[in-house]
């Protein structure tokens, strides 16, 4: 049996960008991962660090987003400090790019809830003009029925897998145990420590971080706790390499560092199938043409399915447990957005107990109070 400060359960997102800041609090700290064989959004996912359409019915947690967005800058350096990967981090706003009226009005009547929701706290993000696109976008030809976007200051994005080899080397590099092939099978409580069971060994210590993404559903019943998740899953279509031209973070159509364009994301109800399907990659490359018909001329390379890992109202969960105090969970969509606050604020309340004001709205609790239609548990 190792004994340690703490267990993260989840070597994706989420565990890795807390147990990274729960190493700078000095705790002695192992991630405890499954194979490569499981379901893990930190290898299937768009590379946002995204805020403008965060957080539709909790202001909280679109301040939450907007708070590591602005945290971004800082965390993405000292990353490379600390294991010479660079993460690619652009921090010059973000644009959703809207095709005709309808999709115009739409994202009007949303902004103006969440500006509402947001009251004196503000939420910074605007409906700009078609013209206003082409000049963010030199060089850029935009298609006919483009008729403007929205665009907030706050929005960016990174590389997401280089952001993950980042926090494991990192983690690693200030002491940190990161162990894969270590699917935590068991938890238990011995009166003074938790016990995660794997099949290579047991790990023990006084506080153990649930962050496993689609895993939680099945511990976090062993520590006292009920975290609702719900799959769904996005397809991403990638194009060959491209000239830089794409120079800030689109919704849909995002050129990555290495000059590849992707293409995203739908939005499918399919349990926990990450297949591809021709019907989803036709449909997205037709919209991209129809955003940059320039695109027409590329290559598609590849294409995946992976599942989202999502509460029931899309925003974050984060719970300690009352039965068995010292037990956490830790949880959202978004992890690559999140990863700089789950470094600094979420290893700060678990290492500390202390919480930034309005914290406590992230409880699963809130599902229970007079929520009729909480979607079934998987
Ligand atoms: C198509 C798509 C696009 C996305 N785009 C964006 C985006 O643009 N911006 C953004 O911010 N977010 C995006 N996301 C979301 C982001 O990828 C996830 O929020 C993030 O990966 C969640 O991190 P996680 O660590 O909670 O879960 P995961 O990344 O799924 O990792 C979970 C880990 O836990 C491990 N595990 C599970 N069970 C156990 C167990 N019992 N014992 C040990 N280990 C276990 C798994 O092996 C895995 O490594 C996207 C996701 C998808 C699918």
């Amino acid at each position: 049996m190792e004994t340690f400060d703490v267990i993260v359960v989840g070597g994706g997102l989420f565990g890795p960008a807390t147990a990274y800041g729960l190493r700078q609090q000095g705790l002695d700290t192992v991630v405890l991962d499954d194979g490569d064989d499981v379901l893990r959004a930190a290898r299937g996912n768009f590379g946002l660090v995204w805020v403008q359409s965060k957080g539709m019915g909790m202001h909280h947690y679109h301040a939450w987003s907007r708070e590591s967005a602005h945290l971004y800058a800082d965390f993405a350096a000292e990353l490379k400090d600390g294991s010479g990967v660079a993460v690619a981090h652009r921090n010059n706003g973000g644009m959703h790019i809207l095709l005709g009226e309808t999709e115009r009005e739409q994202r009007r009547r949303e902004m103006d809830i969440m500006r509402q929701q947001a009251g004196v706290d503000g939420f910074e993000c605007e409906i700009i003009e078609r013209e206003d696109v082409e000049k963010m976008l030199p060089g850029v030809r935009l298609g006919d029925a483009v008729v403007g976007a929205s665009f907030s200051k706050h929005d960016g994005d990174v590389n997401p897998l280089k952001l993950l080899r980042a926090l494991h080397t990192s983690f690693r590099r200030m002491g940190g145990k990161l162990r894969t092939d270590c699917r935590v099978e068991n938890i238990r409580h011995d009166g003074s420590a938790f016990i995660a069971e794997t099949r290579n060994g047991c790990f023990a210590a006084p506080k153990i971080v649930l962050a496993c993404g689609h895993g939680i559903t099945r511990l976090a019943p062993m520590v006292g706790l009920d975290t609702p998740i719900v799959p769904q899953r996005g397809q991403v279509l990638v194009t060959e390499r491209a000239e830089p031209v794409l120079g800030m973070a689109l919704g849909n159509v995002r050129q990555t560092d290495e000059g590849t364009v992707q293409i995203g994301n739908t939005e499918e109800d399919v349990e926990y199938d990450d297949g591809t399907t021709l019907s989803a990659s036709q449909a997205m490359a037709r919209r991209a043409v129809k955003l940059f018909p320039q695109l027409a001329g590329l290559r598609l390379i590849r294409t995946w399915g992976c599942i989202r890992v999502l509460t029931p109202d899309k925003c974050a969960i984060y719970d300690e447990s009352e039965e068995y105090p010292g037990a956490y969970v830790a949880t959202s969509h978004s992890g690559v957005t999140l990863a700089a606050v789950n470094a600094r604020h979420t290893a700060r309340w678990i290492a500390t107990g202390e919480m930034t004001p309005g914290f406590e709205e992230f409880s699963a609790k809130r599902f229970n109070k007079g929520i009729q239609d909480v979607p079934s548990h998987h």
